[in-house]
C-alpha cells in the first residue's frame, strides 16, 4: 500500500525533532505534527528558560554576598520582572524558530495541529484529516500532573505557567521535592520572593545521592527558603489578595502563588493508544523495547513518553538511534547506562553512575572517597557556601561507579566526569591524572583516603 509518508511523528519536542530530522537526512518523506510550539518542553518551558532564569537568579548572591568581599559597592540594584519575563519569552522565540527552520531546511513537513493514533498506519489530525505513514513516532513528552481530587487545586500554578506570570509573587509556595520544585525554590527566593518549600518526604531529591540530598536541603534553608518536610496539602482556598493552603494537621500557609511540581506524566491521554494496539504501563507511559519499538507493528514511541530518563539529552539520543535503526540500516539502541546529569540548584548539582546507597545494594563493597570543603572564591566574602565531591569505587576491581558534586560549576565539571565513569576508568586512573591548579574540579584526582564513617555515630 502507498503511504502519504514514510514516516510521521507527532510531537516536535527534542526526540521527535531529532529523529524527524535524522530521517528525512537519509531520505525519508516526513512529517511532524506539532499542537502546541515547535521545539517542546526544553526549548518552550522547561531547561532553556529555566536556566536562564537561573542565571538571573544567582546575581542577588553574587552581588550582596560575594562581590563585596571583593571590593565592590554595588549600590541601588534593582530586578525588574517584566524585563526578565519578556527577555526570556524572546529568546524561546528565537530558538523555537530555529527549530522550525532546521525541520524545513531537512524538508520535513511541518503540519501545526494536534494528531492521534487512528490505527493501521493512519494519523487523524485536529481538523479532520487523515494520513497514512509506513512508520508512526510517538514523541508526545510528558505534562505536569495534577492531583485533580485536591480542592481548590484549580488556583495553583505549574511550571508551565511560571515562566509567564503577569507580576512575581511576593510571597509562593512550591509543592514538591523533585529538581524541578527545588531548582524553581532557589530561582524564586535569589529573584526577592519568600518561598515556601513543601514536601511529603524527609529530604529533597529522592533517587540521589544521600550526601547530595543533604547538602541541597541545607543549601536550601541556609538560602532563606522555608522547607516544610512531611506534609501534604488537605485544600486549598482563594481569600481576599491571596491564597490559603491547609496542610496535613490543620497548619495554614497565606502566599500569593502556589506551584505544583509533584510529578509528570506521560503525554498519551486522548492519543488514541488502544485504537492503535499501542500498550501503555500503569502510569501512562508507553512500552517499549530497547529499540522504541512499540506493542503495535509499525509504531515507535521516544522521549518522556516512554518514562526511560525524562532528559532532553536523552530524548536526543533515543530519537536519534530510531532513525538511524530504521532509515540508515543501521540498528542503534541508546545505552542508558551511566547518563550524567544536572540540577540547576543554586549551587547546582552534578551526578553520574550509582548513588552511595545503590552502589551498595549491587555490589556489596564499595570504596568511598568524599570532601567538602569552602572553595577559594567564598573564603574572602565569608560565605558559607561548600563543595562536595564524592567518587563511589567498586571495591572488587577499583572501578568508578559514582560521581556526586555540589558546588560551583558542578554542573559543567560532571560532564567530563561523565566520559570517565561511562569509559569504567579506575581510581587508580582517576590518581594518575594530574590536577588543575587552583580549580575545585582537582579534588577529584586529588582524594587520597577512604571515608571511615565516624565511629561516634
Ligand atoms: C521545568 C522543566 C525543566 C527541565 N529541565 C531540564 C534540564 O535542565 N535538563 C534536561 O535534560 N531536561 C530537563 N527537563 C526535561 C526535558 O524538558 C524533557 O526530558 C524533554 O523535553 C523531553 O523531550 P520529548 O521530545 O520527549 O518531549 P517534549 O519536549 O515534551 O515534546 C513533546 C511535544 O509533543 C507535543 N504534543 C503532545 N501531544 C501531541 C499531539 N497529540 N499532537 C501534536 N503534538 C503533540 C507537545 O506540545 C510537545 O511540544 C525539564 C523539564 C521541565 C518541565
Amino acid at each position: 500500500m502507498a503511504h502519504d509518508f514514510d514516516l510521521f511523528v507527532i510531537g516536535a519536542g527534542s526526540a521527535g525533532v531529532r529523529a524527524a530530522r535524522v530521517a528525512a537526512n537519509h531520505g525519508a518523506k516526513v512529517a511532524i505534527a506539532e499542537e502546541y510550539r515547535v521545539g517542546g518542553t526544553c526549548v518552550i518551558r522547561g531547561c532553556v528558560p529555566k536556566k536562564l532564569f537561573v542565571y538571573a537568579s544567582e546575581f542577588a548572591h553574587e552581588m550582596h554576598a560575594i562581590a563585596p568581599g571583593f571590593g565592590w559597592t554595588i549600590e541601588g540594584a534593582r530586578f525588574d520582572w517584566a524585563t526578565l519575563r519578556d527577555n526570556v519569552a524572546a529568546e524561546v522565540d528565537r530558538l523555537s524558530g530555529i527549530y522550525a527552520r532546521n525541520l524545513r531546511n531537512a524538508g520535513v513537513e511541518q503540519i501545526l495541529q494536534r494528531a492521534t493514533l487512528a490505527g493501521n498506519g493512519v494519523v487523524r489530525l485536529a481538523n479532520g484529516e487523515t494520513v497514512s505513514s509506513a512508520r508512526i513516532l510517538i514523541a508526545t513528552g510528558a505534562t505536569p500532573w495534577l492531583p485533580e481530587d485536591l480542592p481548590g487545586v484549580e488556583h495553583c500554578i505549574t511550571s508551565n505557567e511560571i515562566f509567564h506570570l503577569a507580576e512575581l509573587p511576593k510571597r509562593i509556595l512550591i509543592a514538591g521535592g523533585g529538581y524541578i520544585a527545588v531548582e524553581f525554590a532557589f530561582i524564586l527566593k535569589g529573584l526577592g520572593v519568600d518561598v515556601t518549600l513543601l514536601y511529603r518526604g524527609d529530604t529533597v531529591l529522592r533517587g540521589f545521592d544521600d550526601d547530595v540530598r543533604t547538602q541541597v536541603h541545607g543549601e536550601l534553608k541556609r538560602k532563606g527558603v522555608r522547607v516544610i518536610t512531611q506534609s501534604v496539602f488537605d485544600a486549598i482556598e482563594k481569600i481576599d489578595g491571596g491564597l490559603v493552603a491547609t496542610l496535613t494537621g490543620g497548619r495554614k500557609v497565606e502566599v500569593d502563588q502556589i506551584m505544583l511540581a509533584v510529578g509528570r506524566i506521560a503525554h498519551t491521554e486522548g492519543l488514541g493508544c488502544e485504537e492503535a494496539g499501542v500498550e501503555r504501563a500503569a502510569n501512562k507511559s508507553i512500552k517499549v523495547d530497547a529499540f522504541s519499538r512499540t506493542t503495535a507493528p509499525g509504531v515507535w514511541a521516544v522521549g518522556d513518553v516512554t518514562d526511560r530518563l525524562n532528559l532532553t539529552p536523552v530524548a536526543i539520543r533515543e530519537g536519534q538511534a530510531f532513525a538511524l535503526t530504521e532509515f540508515a540500516g543501521t540498528p542503534t539502541a541508546f545505552d542508558h547506562a551511566d547518563v550524567a546529569t544536572a540540577v540547576f540548584t543554586q549551587p547546582p548539582v552534578g551526578t553520574v553512575g550509582l548513588s552511595e546507597a545503590d552502589a551498595r545494594a549491587r555490589y556489596g563493597a564499595v570504596d568511598i572517597y568524599k570532601t567538602t570543603f569552602r572553595p577559594m572564591r567564598y573564603v574572602m566574602p565569608n560565605d558559607e557556601t561548600r563543595m562536595l565531591m564524592k567518587l563511589v569505587v567498586r571495591a572488587s576491581d577499583d572501578v568508578v561507579v559514582g560521581c556526586h558534586i555540589v558546588g560551583p560549576d558542578a554542573g559543567e565539571i560532571i560532564q567530563a566526569v561523565g566520559i570517565a565513569v561511562k569509559a569504567k576508568l579506575t581510581k587508580a586512573q582517576f590518581d594518575a591524572t594530574c590536577a588543575v591548579h587552583p580549580t575545585v574540579a582537582e579534588e577529584l584526582v586529588t582524594l587520597k583516603d577512604k571515608w571511615v564513617p565516624d565511629a561516634r555515630n
